[in-house]
């Protein structure tokens, strides 16, 4: 069966967030700062043409440019709040969405009867009346490719914030102008290399034999992103290794789930996941958010959703830690009577391990050596080997997978036995 993404990704998200509420910085350049005003976190184009940079230190920007900028503390709350209203316009759009962080998610749009671009331009309309939030939106039949279509998308305005790839006959004129840094999952370490090798475009490495790839670019996950990139599809989102700006864990159950210790066992897996990325990446989160929705293709249901975003008094990767604030915020947003079809959660202001200062007031914080013996054991013996209990043992809601097969690699009870 054909597969058909539509990502959706907004356009400077956090700029684009302080500007609903001052319409007046249209067009002007906005920055937004980390945690303490420490550096810039997030920057709108016409920020970057006066030379400010993504990471540069707040108190390092010239005086002359620092007069021309709009500047703002970071807002999480803010952040978290407008990203659910967006995801949650996008979920009108098409039944299978996959929130990929605070301001992207991906839409399955294959057997819908429609004029995709058509589509795309009403997505964006409805985000724009509904939020004030501009998107763009790419179109292709891989997530790599939808990626890049977006990328394309927003910088030419001519795309008019769409670009669907499937209607175009020349891909290699489109790879070819977008530089390989830009690909998704290629990350500074490979770009390095491959500029060596004189790769500079999506085209050129989409060109690169299968072997160089697979010797050169981290082995299978190399090779995979290519292999999107020939249009064929081959990525769990999960498997993109990019260090992340913030990071979304987010699933549709198999069945629906009404109760309030289903969802919390979900929440509790969600935030295990995620935290454990989050280590793995050696950064902190400084914000937490937690989202439950209905389904809303179900016309003859109630429906209801609900988030809720906390600014965690310092940022922490501690998976316990994180857990208590999150089932604290699903109590908060939980209401009894309707079935839930998808919950998550996400992880936002992400600074890394060694940045953040801790003061004499700052509470006892959770031992990390949890954490570590968490991550140690689960990273010998497979996921979840060892996990939190409110996560729970048997996991009714869990993802539909009826006709998976048996993990012969990665669990004790389903190797593959031989009789001899
Ligand atoms: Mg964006």
């Amino acid at each position: 069966m054909n597969i058909i993404f539509a990502l959706i990704d907004c356009n400077s998200f956090y700029a684009s967030c302080e500007r609903i509420f001052r319409p007046d910085l249209k067009n002007k350049p906005v920055v937004i700062l980390s945690n303490n005003d420490g550096c810039v976190v997030a920057l709108t184009k016409e920020a970057k043409e006066l030379g400010v940079r993504r990471g540069s230190p707040y108190f390092k920007i010239e005086k002359s440019i620092l007069d021309k900028l709009s500047v703002f503390s970071s807002n999480y709350s803010l952040y978290g709040d407008i990203s659910h209203r967006v995801m949650n316009i996008l979920s009108e759009f098409s039944p299978e969405m996959e929130i990929y962080s605070i301001d992207e998610a991906f839409l399955e749009l294959a057997g819908m009867d429609i004029d995709r671009t058509e589509y795309a331009k009403t997505i964006r309309a409805k985000v724009m009346k509904d939020t004030g939030i501009p998107v763009s939106v790419g179109i292709a039949g891989t997530k790599t490719l939808a990626k890049l279509a977006n990328n394309i998308a927003k910088k030419y305005p001519k795309c008019e914030g769409v670009l669907d790839l499937t209607t175009v006959k020349d891909i290699d004129a489109c790879l070819e102008k977008v530089p390989v840094e830009d690909v998704w999952g290629i990350g500074r370490l490979n770009t390095i290399k491959l500029t060596r090798k004189n790769i500079k475009t999506a085209k050129d490495l989409k060109n690169m034999p299968d072997g160089w790839i697979k010797t050169n670019m981290g082995g299978v996950t190399g090779l995979r992103t290519v292999l999107e990139l020939r249009g064929q599809p081959c990525i769990d989102m999960d498997s993109v290794a990019e260090p992340k700006k913030s990071i979304v864990s987010s699933r549709s159950f198999g069945e629906r789930v009404a109760d309030l210790n289903g969802l919390k066992e979900a929440v509790t897996g969600y935030i295990s996941n995620a935290a454990a990325k989050l280590r793995q990446q050696n950064s902190l989160a400084s914000a937490l958010s937690v989202f439950i929705y209905t389904d809303r293709f179900k016309d003859d249901e109630p429906q209801y959703n609900g988030s809720m975003t906390y600014k965690l008094p310092y940022p922490t990767s501690s998976s316990l830690e994180l857990t208590e604030y999150g089932l604290n915020l699903l109590e908060r947003i939980y209401k009894k009577g309707f079935r839930y079809k998808k919950a998550g959660v996400l992880l936002d202001g992400i600074v890394p391990a060694g940045s953040v200062q801790y003061n004499l007031f700052t509470p006892d914080r959770f031992d990390p050596a949890v954490d570590n013996v968490l991550d140690s054991i689960n990273k010998k013996w497979g996921d979840n080997t060892l996990f939190i209990a409110s996560a729970g043992i048997k996991k009714k809601w869990s993802m539909r997978r009826e006709f998976v097969s048996p993990h012969y690699t990665t669990d004790w009870n389903e190797l593959l036995k031989i009789k001899i």
